[in-house]
């Protein structure tokens, strides 16, 4: 394929990525988001594989990426809904490895370059390098936090920011002996340091602020991926990292206003650092509990209901009897509407991915700041399966989940929580909604309780 052909190829996946993203931006445009983005990415794959830059072995690539799809096939496949923050981690740390080697392929073999050429192509290096590296182990705690094999709660290595900062320094200097002498032994020990420098830089982010890490190293993915776009002369690799790189950071940086913290000290690892110890994760006093038939009888009640959903919604898959509940009680002229937290369930925006499937209309759906207000005019709030996104001990100064907004359920006439235990949520934090005078607990898995409640209206 002649180079002319490939550029207008390259460019038109650029634009596909660009639409796939802008429609990734709202639930009913995510579905044609997404078919943008595969087949931008179809063609991205056909146009550099007919480029002269795949000279022979071309066979061996296909090879790879058939046995690369059909892992990615039967993994996407298998994974529930509840697990794609883990798969999405676990691709990232790809991404990052995927940086180190061709980082290293690169120092390793390449044309004759000097002067100003040289420099440019060593600083590519270290910095594909070094962000690939961070991005890989980073990824990796990520996902062991996500899937709760690691412990949740903020604990990096001892020496925290002085830490970081020491790595950081004997990194610039190992680059700087790279690029005088070419030695690759140099790059090494920066990978190794960069390795445990994004170990670090996660293990240190607690609990409840995992959300803002998981659209970090999204964003720092895309970097890594920009910078192998260089060392390989890729113009759409570079254009895709930087789209990556810059949604993702858009992305934490919303996060960051959201959930009230600051994109800086996220940036630096030390993003939970700052949570206090104060609240116990013991009990707190005495809860109620309440059976599926007198909430019936509340909701029958009620002119105004809001429902709170969260992770154990995604977990009992109950979205499908909340929408049909949604359906009776709007029937009956009952107001439904739906409150959604920034950070609920495991990934952004996946409360409403779940509410859209159960076909719950989108004009009930409101996010936390526009009906956060509303609350004390609610009759009736269903909480179903959420937790520390309802927590108000985010309102108390030395909560390890201090200055998180959170939905202020409790200002309502009637809460109804919807849980299995009294266990806390993510964060580990107990939850003192749970013991409030106008809160019941209806204990049991959130589909069979919803499932109840529907036959008793
Ligand atoms: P939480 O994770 O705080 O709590 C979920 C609750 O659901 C648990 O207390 C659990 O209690 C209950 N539950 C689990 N399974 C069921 C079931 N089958 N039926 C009924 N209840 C069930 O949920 P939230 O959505 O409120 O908060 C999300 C948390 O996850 C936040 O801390 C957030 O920071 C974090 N997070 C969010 C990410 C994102 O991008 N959105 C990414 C990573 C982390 P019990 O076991 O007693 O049933």
């Amino acid at each position: 394929m002649s180079q002319g052909i490939v550029t207008a190829a390259y460019l038109i996946a650029a634009l596909l990525f660009i639409l796939s993203l802008a429609g990734l931006s709202r639930q009913d445009t995510a579905q044609r988001g997404n078919i943008f983005g595969i087949v931008g990415m179809a063609l991205a794959i056909i146009a550099t594989l007919a480029s002269s830059q795949v000279s022979g072995g071309s066979w061996i690539i296909t090879l790879a990426m058939a046995v690369g799809a059909a892992i990615g096939v039967r993994v996407a496949l298998r994974v529930e809904m509840t697990e794609m923050p883990e798969l999405v981690a676990m691709l990232h740390s790809f991404v990052g490895m995927a940086a180190v080697l061709v980082g290293f392929s690169s120092a390793i073999e390449h044309a004759p370059m000097s002067g100003a050429a040289k420099t440019i192509h060593d600083v590519e290096v270290f910095l594909g390098i070094f962000i690939g590296a961070v991005t890989f182990t980073g990824s990796i705690v990520a996902f062991g936090k996500l899937r709760g094999v690691i412990k949740s709660a903020a604990k990096g290595l001892p020496g925290g920011h002085q830490l970081n900062l020491a790595m950081i320094i004997v990194s610039l200097l190992l680059g700087a002996i790279y690029m005088s002498t070419g030695g690759v032994w140099a790059l090494v020990l920066m990978t190794l340091i960069a390795f445990v420098f994004g170990y670090n830089l996660v293990a240190a982010i607690g609990g409840a602020d995992m959300p803002v890490v998981v659209s970090m190293l999204n964003s720092y993915s895309g970097w890594a991926a920009a910078a192998s776009g260089f060392m390989l002369s890729n113009e759409l690799l570079i254009i895709t990292g930087a789209l990556v790189g810059s949604s993702g950071a858009i992305l934490s940086y919303i996060m960051c206003k959201a959930m009230n913290r600051s994109f800086i000290s996220v940036i630096l690892g030390g993003f939970g650092a700052e949570g206090g110890t104060v609240v116990s994760d013991g009990e707190q006093g005495e809860h109620t509990e309440v059976q599926a038939e007198d909430v019936a009888e509340m909701l029958k009640a009620a002119n105004e209901v809001i429902i709170a959903p969260g992770y154990g919604m995604a977990v009992a898959q109950a979205q499908y009897p909340v929408a049909d509940i949604t359906k009776k009680l709007r029937e009956k002229g009952v107001n439904v509407r739906f409150a959604i937290h920034p950070v609920a369930g495991r990934l952004p925006g996946h409360m409403n991915v779940l509410l859209a499937e159960a076909k719950v209309p989108y004009d009930i759906v409101f996010e936390m700041d526009e009906i956060n207000d509303d609350f004390s005019d609610a009759d009736v709030v269903l909480v179903i399966g959420a937790n520390d996104t309802v927590n108000p001990a985010a309102k108390e100064p030395g909560s390890p989940i201090a200055g998180m907004p959170v939905l202020e359920v409790w200002n309502a006439k009637n809460v109804v929580v919807f849980k299995r235990s009294m266990a806390t949520g993510y964060a580990g934090v107990q939850n003192p909604l749970f013991f409030k005078e106008n809160t019941d607990m209806l204990f049991g898995d959130a589909k069979a309780s919803v499932d109840n409640i529907l036959k008793a209206i």
